[in-house]
This record gives structure tokens, C-alpha cells and sequence, in this order.
């Protein structure tokens, strides 16, 4: 195994500390690392995050892991969950099947030996056949319509897989890997599919149940993404949330560094699907950053910058096949660094009214109709008026999943119709393309030059954040990739100009 990467130019080596402070530090510190569905899904990459925790190990005095469901995974285990809500017995049995055999394939192939690899397979039977009799009950009880609990019941599955497989290498490999189910360690509200953490509550077990197991120097592998009510009912965080996971956790152990392990190499100046320019911004500021994901970098989930921003804890977005790679630096607000770093795009709905007046009952409405369809309050909203019209907009974060857009559209225009006092309104999905880069507002000149690059474009509503460092426009979504094309030469003229 190559063990002898040359990638330490972490936080703390930036930093110009005395040789005696860090070694210091190492003595104390705490990282905790978390691996995306894309490094845990193949044995290439397994192979990778074995080299990169055999690599740190040594460096900290404490380590833990998070681990996201392979590659997938959790779509599958959606579409299991809604199958058995059909009585589609065939449908979830084959799901169930295919995913049976790409856990076992991926075990087959990993350097185990045959101890560890019994007690492998026989731990991802157990866990699928637990799953499949929860899509047994549902298909069988076709009069109760299926919960969202029930939903996360079944999905929290392929974090329970993984976190079975990459604790197995590790021990294989001496180091004292455990898998830990997140279930009854993380504790979290009722709404389930999009739960939120009770902090105090979940210190609590952590300070409980996991600092001892650190103690010992055992390297515990979390299951990112899944959580559970104070009774121990299982909820999740909402898509991609094993981020949130990692971030809830550095701030109950009180971690030093978080490091996001994934395929990209680090938060880049827009989607490189979508702009061939696209750079890697080596560093940003918590703001930039929780701004960057709440307006859709889908890199991070959008929830986790904020407490580790409460708690200054740096975080480090890496790419498992170039660990060599710095990725991006997060952490408090960089001085002198007036400069756009990035151009996001996102969808969301707009409502719009041919006439003016109260907001309240259709604020309502929508914050209504967006916790029913996907579980999210209307909180992020862009509102104008004028004497003779109203334009409101909301953002659908990527963390409600792909057809989120399209479903919240569907039951707005349904309900609108029903009730003659919303007759008018009409709903549309919309782009809402935002321009991120610190103190915005401080400096007029940015603002002149966005609009003067978007002439030909036809503009719904402009806004300017509180937050000092987004500057949003809405555009319709066909106009989305020009939007983007004219922006994105921004980033570099700043670049330029600040380095
Ligand atoms: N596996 C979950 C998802 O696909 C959580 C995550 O990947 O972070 O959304
Ligand atoms: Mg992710």
C-alpha cells in the first residue's frame, strides 16, 4: 500500500506555528474525515481512503470517520420504499437483490481475510433482510398509506452497509475501525426526511458513548446521512446529509479539522458541467462557503457550514483519487479579499400576481405546500412589488432531491386553484443564478458590472444579500446557461486583481 503521500500541507502547516507548538497539537487533536458515495463505492477507491486514514492516523490524536451509502445507493432505496408502497413485491425484492450483490461483489474483491469476510457478508445479509421485511410490512399494508418514517426506516440502509465494509478493511489493516449506526447517537426532531439535530441532547450520547470508544484509540466509522428521534425512531438529514452528519459531529468532539472526502477537487468557480473554466477556489470564508451551498454548489450539503462556522472549526474539501491536491480551505473571514469567487445556479418557483397587496396568505400557502411535498419551510424567498404586481420566488435546495421542482410546481398550481381568493396566480420554476464573493455590497462596482453583463437577458428579479457576499438574479431556466456564461468571467478578472 502507498502509504507515502506527500499531502500535508494541512490547516495547521499553513499556519506558522513553532515546531514545539505542533507537536503540541498532535498530541491533542481531533480530526474527523468524511467519505462520499464516490469513494467508497469501487475497491479503487476504498483502497484510497485506507491509504488516507493509514496516512493521518499517526498525525492525530483522534480520528473519526463518516461515511456515505455507495454511490446510488440511497435513490435505490427510495425507489424500493415507493415499489413496496405499490405492493410491487418483484420490484423491491429485485432492487434488493441487485444491491445484495454489488455489497458482496465489492467484499469479494477487497483484501480481507476470510474472519473478517464471513462476518462481512453476514452483517449485509442481516441489515438487507431487515430492510426487506420493513418493504414486506408496507406491501402488505397497502390500507395505511406509507409515512415518512417508514421512508427513512429503509433508506438509512447503505450507510449501514458501508460503514460495515470500510470499518472491515481497517481492522484488517490494524487499525481499530467500528462501525456505529448514527441512530441512537444523533439526535434529531421528528420531521423526517429533513430532520434537524438537538445539539445539547446529542453532546450528551456523544460525550456518553463515543469520546470512551475514542479514548481507546479506536477509529469509530460513522453512518453519515441517518439520525433518530429522542425515542430512537430513525430519521435522516435530508440528500447528501452525511456532510451534516460530519459537521454535527466535529462540533460534539470538538474537532480541530473536517476534512470532505470526495471526487472533485475542491469547490470550484461554478459547475464544470456547466462552465468549461470552472477553476478550484483554494480558499473561502465561512459566509462564501455557507452561501456557495445554500445557492447550490452541489458539493456540500447547505446545512453544515454554520455550526462549524459557530465553532471555528476549519474544514478541508479534498479529492480522494489526488489526496496530493491542498482542495479548499473554509474557515473564518479572510481579510483583504475583496474578490467574486464563484457563480452558482439553482432552481426554485416563482408565484407571480397581476396586482399588489398582503403576502401573508400565500406565504402561507407555499411554506405549507413545500413542508408537505418535500419536507422544507419556504425560508429562503425573494419578494418584489410594485403598485400593479407581485413576484415571489423560492429556492428548492438540491437537498430535496431531483424531482423536488417539479412536484412542489404540480401541488402549488392544484392548490391555487381550489380557492377563489388565489385565482390569478400562476406558479413557474425558475433559475435563480447568484454571484458569491466577499464584502459585494461594500464595493458598488460589482453590482454595475453583474448588470452590465447580462443586457441580453431577460431579468425576473434582482437581489442583493444581507449576507454582504451574494448578489442573486432570476432568470427563466432556458436563460440559465447564458446567465452563467456571461458571469463567470468575473471570478477571473478578481482573481486577477486580488492575487
Ligand atoms: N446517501 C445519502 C444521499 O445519497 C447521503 C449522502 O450521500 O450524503 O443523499
Ligand atoms: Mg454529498
Amino acid at each position: 500500500m502507498d502509504t507515502d503521500i506527500d499531502y500535508n500541507r494541512s490547516f495547521r502547516d499553513r499556519t506558522a506555528r513553532t515546531a514545539r507548538e505542533s507537536i503540541e497539537l498532535m498530541s491533542t487533536n481531533t480530526l474527523v474525515m468524511k467519505f462520499g458515495g464516490s469513494s467508497v463505492g469501487t475497491t479503487t477507491a476504498l483502497t484510497q481512503v485506507l491509504s488516507i486514514v493509514l496516512h493521518e492516523q499517526p498525525r492525530w490524536k483522534r480520528l473519526l470517520l463518516v461515511v456515505s451509502a455507495l454511490d446510488g445507493v440511497t435513490d435505490a432505496l427510495l425507489e424500493a420504499a415507493h415499489l413496496a408502497q405499490l405492493s410491487n413485491r418483484r420490484g423491491y425484492r429485485r432492487i434488493t437483490a441487485t444491491l445484495r450483490t454489488r455489497h458482496l461483489a465489492l467484499v469479494e474483491k477487497l483484501p480481507l481475510g476470510s474472519n473478517e469476510r464471513n462476518a462481512l457478508q453476514a452483517d449485509i445479509d442481516r441489515l438487507l433482510f431487515d430492510m426487506l421485511n420493513i418493504c414486506q410490512t408496507i406491501s402488505d399494508n397497502t390500507a395505511d398509506p406509507m409515512t415518512p418514517d417508514t421512508i427513512d426506516a429503509i433508506i438509512g440502509v447503505g450507510e449501514r452497509l458501508a460503514t460495515r465494509i470500510v470499518a472491515a478493511l481497517l481492522r484488517q489493516n490494524n487499525v481499530r475501525g467500528v462501525a456505529i449506526d448514527t441512530t441512537e447517537l444523533i439526535v434529531t426532531d421528528d420531521v423526517y426526511g429533513n430532520a434537524t439535530p438537538n445539539m445539547t441532547l446529542t453532546k450528551n450520547r456523544i460525550d456518553t458513548n463515543l469520546i470512551p470508544m475514542l479514548d481507546r484509540q479506536i477509529v469509530p466509522v460513522l453512518t453519515g446521512f441517518i439520525a433518530g428521534t429522542q425515542s430512537g425512531k430513525p430519521t435522516t438529514l435530508g440528500r447528501g446529509g452525511s456532510d451534516y452528519t460530519a459537521s454535527i459531529l466535529s462540533v460534539c468532539v470538538n474537532a480541530d479539522e473536517v476534512w470532505i472526502w470526495s471526487d472533485v477537487d475542491g469547490i470550484m468557480s461554478a459547475d464544470p458541467r456547466e462552465i468549461q473554466e470552472a477553476r478550484v477556489i483554494p480558499e473561502l470564508s465561512y459566509h462564501e462557503m455557507a452561501e456557495l451551498a445554500f445557492f447550490g454548489a452541489r458539493v456540500l450539503h447547505s446545512r453544515m457550514v454554520i455550526p462549524l462556522r459557530e465553532h471555528n472549526i476549519p474544514l478541508r474539501i479534498k479529492n480522494v483519487f489526488k489526496p496530493q491536491l491542498v482542495g479548499t480551505l473554509v474557515y473564518q473571514r479572510l481579510l483583504n479579499q475583496q474578490a467574486i469567487k464563484a457563480i452558482t445556479a439553482i432552481q426554485g418557483i416563482s408565484l407571480q400576481a397581476p396586482w399588489s397587496g398582503s403576502l401573508v396568505k400565500i406565504s402561507s400557502l407555499l411554506d405549507e405546500t413545500l413542508l408537505s411535498t418535500v419536507g422544507i419551510h419556504a425560508d429562503v424567498s425573494f419578494s418584489v412589488q410594485s403598485s400593479s404586481a407581485t413576484f415571489l420566488c423560492v429556492i428548492i435546495p438540491t437537498s430535496a432531491g431531483p424531482d423536488a421542482v417539479h412536484i412542489v410546481k404540480n401541488t402549488l398550481e392544484a392548490r391555487l386553484s381550489e380557492k377563489p381568493e388565489f385565482q390569478g396566480w400562476t406558479a413557474q420554476p425558475v433559475s435563480v443564478i447568484t454571484v458569491i464573493g466577499a464584502e459585494l455590497n461594500g464595493n458598488p462596482q460589482w453590482s454595475a458590472q453583474i448588470l452590465g453583463r447580462l443586457s441580453s437577458i431577460k431579468l425576473l428579479a434582482v437581489a442583493q444579500s444581507p449576507a454582504e457576499c451574494s448578489f442573486s438574479v432570476i432568470v427563466d431556466p432556458k436563460d440559465t446557461e447564458h446567465t452563467l456564461t456571461q458571469l463567470h468571467p468575473l471570478t477571473m478578472q478578481s482573481t486577477k486583481s486580488t492575487r
